[in-house]
């Protein structure tokens, strides 16, 4: 095993996520593969080896800890980036029918590069979240979605929420910044359909200082029809 793959292992042990061979050499290939690209494009500003484990294929992973994604689950990654958290997620429950959304081309031509070398059962969109709300072979039609460090929570769930289906949920990491963002998303929620849990905490094995959190949004109801708005507006006039 590379130390890379070591200290996956371990990690992925500690928090009681299984993961093979196979599993490790993929994250091994993801891994080297950012490395290459990001000398070419902006793909993550983190570089040092053990923190990038940690915050990028640890941090993606914590999910699996708990019990939410039903096997089968068809899920998008909203404003994936490099592929955080969605391509860990993809090497690790191959079962989930994983989207990868993100608005930047290259980084998407990155990531339909990492699916084929991968051989992951992942598709990718360019394209933005707000007009993806209102494709029809998008809206609603996702168990899971799930983001990472895209906007603030009202920003976030007019992007997320109207391609949940009923019974779905949008699954957010965040961090402790979330708590400020929590009234205007509670409304925001509520608007579009969405009843939001209260946060819980996860634990980066190894980085107790870190306060990363998992924000559940449950669709209730179906999105009504104005959101979302039109792209750019979500941002420009966050709803709540
Ligand atoms: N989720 C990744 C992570 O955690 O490393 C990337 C985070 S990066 C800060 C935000 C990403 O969201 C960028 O790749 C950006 O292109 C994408 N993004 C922002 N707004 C978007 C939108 N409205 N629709 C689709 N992608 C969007």
């Amino acid at each position: 095993m590379s130390a890379l793959t070591e200290r996956l292992n371990q990690s992925l042990l500690a928090m009681g996520v299984t993961v093979t061979q196979r599993q490790l050499s993929q994250f091994e290939t993801y891994h080297q593969m950012l490395m290459d690209w990001n000398t070419r494009m902006d793909l993550t500003a983190v570089l040092e080896e053990e923190e990038m484990i940690d915050r990028h294929y640890v941090d993606s992973a914590s999910l699996l800890t708990f019990d939410w994604i039903a096997p089968g689950t068809k899920a998008i990654d909203v404003g994936t980036g490099a592929g955080f958290p969605g391509v860990p997620l993809a090497i690790l429950r191959p079962d989930i029918d994983m989207t990868l959304l993100d608005a930047l081309g290259k980084r998407c031509a990155f990531l339909e590069a990492v699916v084929k070398a991968l051989s992951l059962n992942c598709r990718v969109i360019h394209g933005r979240a707000e007009d993806a709300g209102r494709d029809a072979g998008l809206r609603e039609a996702f168990g899971a979605v799930l983001s990472r460090a895209v906007a603030p929570m009202p920003v976030l769930l007019e992007y997320t929420l109207p391609l949940a289906r009923v019974g779905g949920a949008v699954i957010a990491f965040k961090g402790p910044g979330v708590r400020e963002e929590w009234d205007q998303g509670r409304r925001a929620a509520y608007l579009l359909g969405g009843k939001l849990s209260e946060p819980v905490e996860v634990t980066i094995p190894g980085r107790a200082d870190w306060h990363h959190l998992l924000v559940r949004c449950q669709k209730e109801h179906p999105t009504p029809r104005p959101y979302p708005r039109k792209a750019g507006t979500p941002k420009k006039e966050p709803l709540g």
